[in-house]
Order: structure tokens, then C-alpha cells, then sequence
């Protein structure tokens, strides 16, 4: 039987949300995206209600809600702004859930429970200077010293590279197989940014997302424990990309979020004004943008729900998460786009908020697989040209928690 209701569980979660973005981030948002001010004040409010181990057992630390309920608190985070929703992106999508999945119970102890409890910050590693959509063409190498690994590399575009404590990071520890760009050569690590030869620094040009964290970290000779290796060595790409699948999930709903901001601010906007005696709502190219807008928050809503219910349910969702990825941060682009013309030489500017919604959302078309990555996958999917491998860790479904 399919039901679309959410359970009350869901919708205290939702309230919660809305509530913490309502009181602390909506009143401060335009100046902090103005000033590009993180505030990291706001990690200890998300930790206040559980939001920083949401969906994670209560034995390592969470709040012990479902995947839906990460879903969820994505969108509303993300109607307030994307750099909060980024937060939950690299904290519990990225590194937590893969910690909950591929982790020893060493490491779980050691890293997911202050992580959730929210004591600890932690974010994914992966991007460098000249290696993004390309991972075998990453640089990074982790060399076996006896009881650990020496680190050297370079990560760009992290988010939260200078506010996070742990770091998923991916590098190879079998130099012949970089060198045949053969992914089971690499492998991934927990680092801490307290480790001697690490240092980190802020971008401070980008013109998106202005009020979150995203920079760059060096790892010089960095001594990492043999213990801080997640999987077995060659399994980092899989890793990697069991992360990506958590964190494109909360992508897109975020992105579902900053559609739905988009069409509040915009249906009260076309209300309001008024052109040729009329208001703007009233002209049916206006309208078509509004409709649009709807039609659009609802496809990706159900996107990202349907991903949401199989992570529950523990089955696999790939191809799935990665439609609902590329839909809804695609759609949001144009949800975006589209407000700002509604909004005429007013959205051009910051006295409304959907010129931040407009630069917010092209991140995300870009960030955890781009828009041309995504479609070469729906594609091979649909011309069975590409095929899910059995995989030796899944994410654990809610009722096995
Ligand atoms: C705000 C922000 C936050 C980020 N946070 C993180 C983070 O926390 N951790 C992390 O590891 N990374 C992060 N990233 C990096 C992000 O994941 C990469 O930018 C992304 O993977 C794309 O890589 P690239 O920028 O090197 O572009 P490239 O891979 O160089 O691609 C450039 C262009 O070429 C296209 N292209 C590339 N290959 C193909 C192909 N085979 N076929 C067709 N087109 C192709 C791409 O679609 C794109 O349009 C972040 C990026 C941003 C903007």
C-alpha cells in the first residue's frame, strides 16, 4: 500500500526546523550572506535539537530518527538558507552515515558519537586543485609507514574546511594503480585537524552560499593511524561514492527547499505588484513561472521521499538518488532564475531574498556529482549500459537500527 502521510514523528521533526530557522537564521541571514559571516554559533543550536546526529542510532550518539526525517530537516534548513543545509550535507550525509556503514566500532565510538552528539564537526574530503568530477585523477597519496600512513595532498573546495574537527578523506595508497588510473587503488581516512601537518584556509571569492564555510586543507607527511583507515585498503572509491549517494540525498531535498522559497516569495511578490492596472499574478507569463515553480517543488518532493522510504527500507537507490539529485538542483536553478524575474529590478538586488536564492542554488548543480555527471548516469541506467555492484556495506535500514 502507498501512503503519502507523514507519521507525527515527521512532522515534529519538520516543525522543529522551521521553528530554529524562523528565530535564528531568518532574522540574520541577509547580513551574514552579506558580510560572508559563518556563524558558528549556529552548530550549537543544530546540536540543541538533535539535528546534528538526526538520523544516527541513539547508541552512537543521534537522535535516532529515519532517513525521511534527514530529508526533511534538509528542505527546511534549506528554505532558510543553503549554507545550513550544507551543514547536514557533509556532517551527517557525507562522513556520519558512512562512519554508521562502514565503520569499526572503534571508529564509531571514537568519531560518530561526538560527531552526533554534535561535540565534533566533520565534513568529506575529497575535491582537489585539479581533480573533481575526474576522481582517479586526485593527487593525494597516503604511503604505509609501519603502524600508519603518511598523508600528503591538497583538498579544494571542502565545505566546512575550516570549521570541521574530522575529515573523510579519499587518497591512494597504491601508487601502480594511480598511475593506470585504476580506482581500487584508493582508499579513505579519518584525519583530524589536530594531527601534526595539517593546516586549512577559507575561500574567500565565492559569490554563492556566502554565509557557509568552503575552503581548502594541505596534509604535509600528516601521521594517520593505521585505525583512522575506513574499509580496506582499495576501497575508497566505494566508499566515496557511498558517501556521495547519502550526501546527493540531501542535496536534493535541500534543493526542494530553496524551490518552495522561491515560489513563497514569489507568488506574495506577484500578488502585490502591479503592472497594467493588474497585478503581475494576473499575466499569464507570470503565471506560467509560478506553475512551474509548483509543478517543480512537487516533482522533486516526491523525488527525494521515494529515496528517503528505500533508505528506510534499506534498498538500494542509486540511480534514484542521483534523479532526484540532478532533477531537483536543476529545477531549483530555474525555480531561482525565474524569481528573480518576477521580481523585476527588485530581485535584482538584495533588498528581496531570491538574488541569494539565484547564487545559493548554482552550487548544487555543480557540488556531489554535476548536472553532465548526473545525466551520463540516468542515461547509462536507461540504456542498461550501467548496472548497481553488490556492495559489502549498506546503509542499515531503520527497522535492523
Ligand atoms: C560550494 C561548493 C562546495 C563543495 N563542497 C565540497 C566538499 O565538501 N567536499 C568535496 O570533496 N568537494 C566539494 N566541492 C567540489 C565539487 O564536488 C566539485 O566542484 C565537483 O565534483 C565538480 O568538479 P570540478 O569543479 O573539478 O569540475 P570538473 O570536474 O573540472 O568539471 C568542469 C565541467 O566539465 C563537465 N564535465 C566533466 N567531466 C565530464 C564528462 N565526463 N562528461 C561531460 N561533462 C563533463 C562538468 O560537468 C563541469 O561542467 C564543492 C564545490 C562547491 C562549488
Amino acid at each position: 500500500m502507498i501512503g503519502f502521510d507523514l507519521s507525527e514523528d515527521h512532522l515534529s521533526v519538520e516543525r522543529l526546523v522551521r521553528e530554529l530557522v524562523a528565530k535564528e537564521v531568518a532574522p540574520r541571514i541577509a547580513e551574514n550572506d552579506a558580510k560572508h559571516f559563518f556563524d558558528r554559533s549556529i552548530l550549537g543550536k543544530m546540536a540543541e535539537i538533535g539535528l546534528l546526529g538526526i538520523c544516527i542510532p541513539a547508541e552512537q550518539g543521534g537522535a535516532g530518527f529515519d532517513y525521511l526525517s534527514l530529508g526533511l530537516a534538509c528542505e527546511e534548513l534549506e528554505y532558510g538558507d543553503t549554507s545550513l543545509r550544507v551543514i547536514l550535507s557533509v556532517h551527517v550525509g557525507l562522513n556520519g552515515l558512512t562512519l554508521l556503514s562502514w565503520g569499526t566500532a572503534e571508529q564509531k565510538a571514537r568519531y560518530l558519537v561526538p560527531q552526533s552528539k554534535g561535540l565534533k564537526i566533520a565534513t568529506f574530503g575529497m575535491t582537489e586543485p585539479d581533480a573533481g568530477s575526474d576522481v582517479v585523477g586526485l593527487q593525494s597519496t597516503a604511503r604505509r609507514d609501519g603502524k600508519d600512513y603518511l598523508l600528503n595532498g591538497e583538498k579544494t573546495w571542502i565545505s566546512l574546511a575550516d570549521v570541521a574537527d574530522h575529515f573523510l578523506v579519499i587518497a591512494w595508497t597504491d601508487l601502480e594503480k594511480k598511475r593506470q588510473r585504476d580506482h581500487s587503488g584508493l582508499s579513505a581516512f579519518i584525519v583530524e585537524r589536530t594531527m601534526p601537518g595539517f593546516a586549512s584556509g577559507t575561500l574567500e571569492q565565492k559569490w554563492g552560499i556566502r554565509a557557509g564555510n568552503t575552503g581548502f586543507f594541505s596534509m604535509n607527511d600528516m601521521r594517520v593511524p593505521i585505525e583512522n583507515r575506513i574499509g580496506e585498503e582499495g576501497e575508497g572509491f566505494k566508499i566515496a561514492m557511498f558517501a556521495l549517494e547519502q550526501g546527493r540525498y540531501t542535496v536534493a531535498a535541500g534543493a526542494t527547499g530553496l524551490i518552495r522559497a522561491c515560489l513563497d516569495a514569489s507568488r506574495k511578490y506577484a500578488r502585490e505588484r502591479k503592472t497594467f492596472g493588474k497585478a503581475i499574478g494576473e499575466h499569464q507569463l507570470v503565471k506560467e513561472m509560478i506553475a512551474q515553480m509548483a509543478l517543480d517543488y512537487d516533482v522533486s518532493r516526491l523525488l527525494w521521499l521515494r529515496c528517503g522510504w528505500m533508505k528506510n527500507e534499506g534498498l538500494r537507490n542509486n540511480r534514484e538518488t542521483s534523479q532526484a539529485k540532478w532533477y531537483a538542483t536543476v529545477a531549483s536553478e530555474r525555480a531561482a532564475s525565474d524569481a528573480v524575474q518576477i521580481h523585476g529590478a527588485y530581485g535584482y538586488s538584495d533588498e528581496y531574498p531570491v538574488g541569494r536564492y539565484y547564487r545559493n542554488c548554482k552550487g548544487a548543480v555543480i557540488y556531489e556529482g554535476t548536472r553532465e555527471i548526473h545525466k551520463l548516469m540516468q542515461a547509462d541506467y536507461a540504456l542498461g549500459y550501467r548496472h548497481d555492484k553488490p556492495v559489502r556495506c549498506s546503509l542499515p535500514p531503520v527497522g535492523s537500527r
